[in-house]
């Protein structure tokens, strides 16, 4: 498939800010694609280029790609860093380079999808020395290949940026259109007549809805299709399966789509509760369903096990197996089931005093990459285990959280310290539930989880069926959208950080709030609402680890202020919020600090704008 015609679809997206036009180019871009370019025309789309479980970077810097525009066209980089800070697109940057070429390729080829595709691919296995020019050479053949239109796509999607407005509600409900309810001809929406509504596919929101799950709320897809391609999405992540099994199997076809060994599954997600009685109160009607358990304060894991083989996932999907050897060891001894995939919390415990670390001191564990047997000498950890998802072959996502507890109880021989179960206990054997929150709190553990034992596991959703309730004054969770240099001493870093919440509410849904959008740094993932500015709380190094990470993301800049990718989360304390015209959330964290990094949170999980209201309305 020639890229120009992917090219031809990403400016009919990029030409409408309208969610269900999006949807009905990107459903008949779907259904035109064949067999074979079905699954690449769904990655280019989302500008992913490997599932969230095997993404690897792409190592491909702001100043790498100009570099490459530079090889590719002769205009000098200068001539291409001015561009991009007129226009602030590098990709535009691309495409007027290669306009204004001063060196002509002699042989230039047609570029295909699969050119695009391998290429890019290729990036992450270039290691070592050279392994820089080896990226620029090879972004820099693309362009070479490249017309301008072509270079302002292939530069975006190398950076990770696409600049079109597709997440991940846009996908489902286009594939729902393509393959579950037809486009006819003309390529409009098919007759289905219904509505649809990203909240009508579930009681609650889910992951993907929180920051765009209501991606279509007009005529089209009906909300049974839809809903099959989220359930088939949340326990699959992968969208070129599930739009392959759409179109190949419809319905039934999905619904069969299961937990498979070493593809992650969405974790099923909590609820604030108010307090204990309130949650308890909310999370089954009759408390004798009702299970209270610690809840810890460390990283959610999803484990994987066949044989002797482990592999341990993050609630962002990505696969850290290597930074856990000690949970591998202790899984692969503790666990009789030949194979299974279990949810739980891994907890760092202080060596001396045995009580629970900080997660934030914790957080090196997940990020350490070498000498990792020497960090767990100094972090020792606990998996603490409280559900499974399947084991033996059987899938329990619809069994009872009573039955799959029993399972997990089967299969799992506790070893203290390594591998043990979540304490918990019913609240029909307790005289006062408040007893155990008291025990959970005295342990040094966050809070309690209260979960209805009659519930099934729903991936990826907030539905109610665990509530969590804890004391502490709250920090929120939110992500680096833009980023400035700081001044003075710390000059050479990039201290000053707009912070955002993920907007669930109904504003996210109108398109006609894109001026808002873009200086809220919106992406193809979503929309974020700017709760405030952070300067303070970090240390130098903190600083200097959290500026490495942030000059890989820049975008675009306006002035001082760059546009970061939204990947870090932070975890954020404050005095006090305040409503303000500032931000376009409405609302401005007072003296807001750094805490730490969220490693194990995706923009998707940061605070929702309705917390941040609830928030403020608690003060
Ligand atoms: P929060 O991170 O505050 O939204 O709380 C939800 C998280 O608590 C889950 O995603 C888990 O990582 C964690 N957690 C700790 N203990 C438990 C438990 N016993 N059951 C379920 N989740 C738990």
């Amino acid at each position: 498939m020639e890229y120009a015609a992917l090219v031809d679809v990403y400016e009919r997206l990029e030409a409408t800010d309208s969610t269900l036009a999006k949807r009905d180019v990107l459903g008949e871009a779907f259904a035109d694609a064949d067999d074979e370019h079905l699954p690449l025309v769904v990655v280019l789309c989302q500008g992913h280029l490997f599932a969230a479980w095997q993404r690897k970077e792409l190592g491909v810097s702001s100043s790498l790609t100009a570099r490459a525009i530079t090889k590719a066209t002769g205009v000098s980089e200068d001539g291409i860093e001015r561009r991009w800070e007129e226009t602030g697109d590098l990709g535009d940057a691309a495409a007027w380079a290669t306009e204004n070429e001063a060196q002509r390729t002699l042989f230039s080829t047609d570029l295909t999808v699969q050119a695009v595709v391998e290429t890019l691919r290729e990036l992450p296995t270039y290691e070592g020395e050279g392994s820089e020019q080896r990226r620029v050479d090879a972004i820099a053949g693309l362009l070479s290949d490249a017309t301008p239109r072509e270079a302002r796509y292939v530069t975006r999607t190398a950076l990770g940026h696409l600049r079109i407005g597709i997440g991940e509600g846009l996908v489902r409900d286009a594939i729902a259109l393509a393959f579950l309810n037809g486009i006819d001809d003309a390529g409009t929406v098919g007759d289905s007549g219904e509505t649809t509504d990203g909240e009508a596919t579930d009681d609650k929101t889910t992951e993907g809805e929180a920051t765009n799950g209501k991606a279509t709320d007009g005529e089209g897809a009906d909300s049974e299709a839809i809903e099959a391609v989220e359930r088939a999405f949340q326990v699959t992540n992968d969208y070129p399966l599930v739009a392959h099994t759409a179109r190949e199997e419809g319905l039934s076809g999905l619904a069969e789509l299961g937990i498979e060994l070493f593809r992650p599954a969405r974790v099923m997600l909590a609820e604030k509760a108010a307090g204990l009685d309130a949650g308890i109160g909310s999370v089954a009607e009759n408390p004798a369903d009702v299970l209270l358990e610690f809840k810890y304060d460390g990283a959610r894991v999803q484990v994987h096990k066949q044989g002797e083989e482990v592999r341990v996932f993050t609630r962002r999907l990505e696969d850290v197996t290597d930074a856990f050897p000690d949970v591998v060891r202790a899984v692969r001894a503790d666990v009789s089931a030949t194979d299974c995939v279990l949810d739980g919390e891994v907890v760092g415990y202080d060596r001396e005093t045995g009580d629970p670390i900080a997660f934030q001191q914790f957080s090196q564990r997940i990020k350490r990459k070498y000498d990792v047997e020497e960090l767990i000498e100094e972090i020792p950890a606990t998996l603490h285990c409280f559900d499974a998802l399947s084991i033996d072959g059987e899938s329990l996502l619809d069994a009872s959280l009573d039955r799959r507890l029993d399972a997990l109880g089967n299969v799992l021989d506790p070893e203290p310290g390594a591998v043990e179960r979540a304490t918990s206990q019913r609240v029909a054997d307790s005289d006062a539930p408040v007893d155990f929150y008291d025990w959970a709190l005295l342990a040094g553990h966050e809070g309690v989880m209260v979960k209805n034992l009659d519930a099934p596991y729903r991936p990826g959703r907030r539905v109610g069926y665990m509530m969590k309730a804890k004391p502490t004054m709250e920090t929120l969770d939110l992500v680096v959208t833009r980023a400035q240099y700081s001044e003075g001493r710390r000059s050479d870093f990039l201290g000053r950080l707009f912070l955002a919440c993920v907007d669930d509410t109904d504003r996210a849904d109108d398109s006609d709030t894109n001026e808002a959008d873009e200086a809220a740094g919106t992406t193809d993932d979503g929309r974020f609402r700017e709760v405030g500015r952070l300067a303070t709380g970090y240390t130098d190094e903190e600083l200097r680890e959290l500026t490495d990470r942030l000059e890989g993301l820049l975008t675009e800049r306006s002035g001082r202020v760059f546009d970061v990718r939204p990947e870090v989360v932070l975890e954020i304390e404050y005095e006090e919020i305040q409503s303000s015209t500032k931000y376009d959330s409405g609302y401005a964290l007072r003296f807001p600090r750094f805490l730490g990094v969220r490693e194990d949170l995706s923009p998707a999980d940061a605070d929702t704008l309705s917390t941040v209201e609830r928030l403020y309305d608690e003060q």
